[in-house]
């Protein structure tokens, strides 16, 4: 098949949708890939290095796209008229992460108009075969990895345990809100770096993580039950402001907090009002992960550093994934290859053979077929 590897245009995105070690392994098995021009410069691989892979280095005119089979993307972005996405031809497949609970709805019209078929890369289930395709996971890795760096960087102090010939220095002290993919990779490598980490969560079955990883548990009395896919449930709002008042004391003893409490389709839950922020020591720190939807910090501006009158320091990066672009990439790059070898092998592109619908792991990804929406929730927010 022919597959399209277009440069990301979206916002602050660096990353690229395959990266050559990818390509190589695509062409190897009889596929050709073509490549824009500077689609993997801001991730660290050049142009020569796709054709080392034996991919082919295209000039971005309004038809390159057009004999592709397959396109590849990161982001859901440059779907509008005058891009060269309106000249894919029919049945074309989109692979990316579409965000068809989270993107503006005119992002899918074009792909509806010319009867495009689409699979989103952030709606892989969350079971085991499927574990090798589940770019968020990829990601929230990165995330939580870059998180624990910018606190540690933007902290003052040590965060180590020191004890000098002048003295003991106190580790810092750093609390985790949210223990999924990023925040137990934000637990791990703050605890490398020698903080004593404090952790809590709304699904109870995370403790036993959160420990094995060198950190404690908040016992805090709030839960919520987990979905099929092991996402939490919003929780009540009794429970919800009960919560954040439990959590004033522990917030106000840290020197950085990290929050990466999400909500799947809803806008992030907010965890550390303006009052509590109000009580942490000058020269504490905030990186709120949740800032792409809103933010779990009341004070958070996404995609800023603010300091607030009391000197506390509050970081809200967008696109955090991209701060680290080559492995972000590489990351993604080998998720997206193990999901369409998974595509493959259910009939894609196979003489005389249809796609198995059935399949869970199609069943959940295929947002469109042929124009032809399939995903409920997108469904009701393009009407
Ligand atoms: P996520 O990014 O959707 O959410 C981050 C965390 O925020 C979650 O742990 C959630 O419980 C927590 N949270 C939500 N509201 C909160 C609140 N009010 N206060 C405190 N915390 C709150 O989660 P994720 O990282 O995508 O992980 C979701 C689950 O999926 C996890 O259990 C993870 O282990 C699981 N998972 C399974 C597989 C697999 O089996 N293949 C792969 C990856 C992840």
């Amino acid at each position: 098949m022919i597959i399209a590897v277009p440069r990301e245009r979206g916002p602050r995105e660096r990353r690229v949708s395959l990266v050559p070690e990818t390509v190589a392994r695509l062409t190897k098995l009889n596929h050709q890939v073509l490549v824009e021009e500077g689609a993997g410069i801001e991730s660290g691989f050049s142009d020569q290095h796709y054709r080392d892979a034996g991919a082919e280095i295209v000039k971005p005119d309004a038809q390159w796209m057009k004999p592709a089979d397959i396109v590849v993307t990161v982001q859901n972005t440059d779907f509008g008229p005058s891009s060269p996405y309106a000249y894919l031809r029919p049945g074309t497949i989109i692979i990316g992460m579409l965000g068809p609970l989270s993107s503006p709805p005119e992002t899918f019209e074009l792909m509806l108009q010319n009867k495009l078929t689409a699979f989103s890369m952030d709606a892989i289930p969350r079971i085991s075969r499927a574990q090798s395709m589940d770019v968020l996971s990829s990601m929230s890795t990165v995330a939580g990895y870059r998180a624990a760096l910018i606190g540690a960087e933007q902290l003052p102090r040590f965060f180590p345990l020191l004890m000098t010939a002048a003295g003991t220095i106190t580790p810092a002290h750093v609390l985790v809100l949210g223990a999924g993919v990023a925040g137990l990779q934000a637990i791990a490598t703050t605890h490398r770096l020698g903080a004593v980490v404090q952790a809590f969560d709304t699904r109870p079955v995370v403790r036993e993580q959160v420990e094995s990883l060198g950190a404690s548990f908040l016992t805090l009395e709030i839960q919520t039950q987990q979905t099929q896919d092991g996402y939490a449930q919003a929780l009540a709002e009794d429970l919800h402001q009960q919560e954040i008042k439990l959590l004033s004391k522990p917030v106000a003893e840290a020197d950085v907090v990290i929050t990466t409490a999400l909500i799947p389709g809803k806008p992030a839950p907010l965890l550390v009002t303006k009052e509590m922020v109000a009580n942490m020591r000058p020269g504490s720190v905030i990186v709120d992960l949740a800032a792409e939807t809103g933010g779990n910090c009341e004070l958070s501006r996404p995609g800023e550093r603010t300091v607030t009158d009391n000197g506390v320091i509050i970081e809200a990066p967008l696109n955090i994934t991209s701060q680290l672009a080559p492995h972000a990439s590489q990351l993604y790059s080998r998720n997206v290859f193990n999901f369409l070898t998974h595509l493959f092998s259910m009939g894609l592109g196979q003489d005389g053979k249809e796609l198995d619908f059935s399949d869970e792991i199609v069943a959940r990804t295929m947002i469109l077929r042929d124009g032809q929406i399939l995903h409920d929730v997108l469904a009701k927010r393009m009407t």
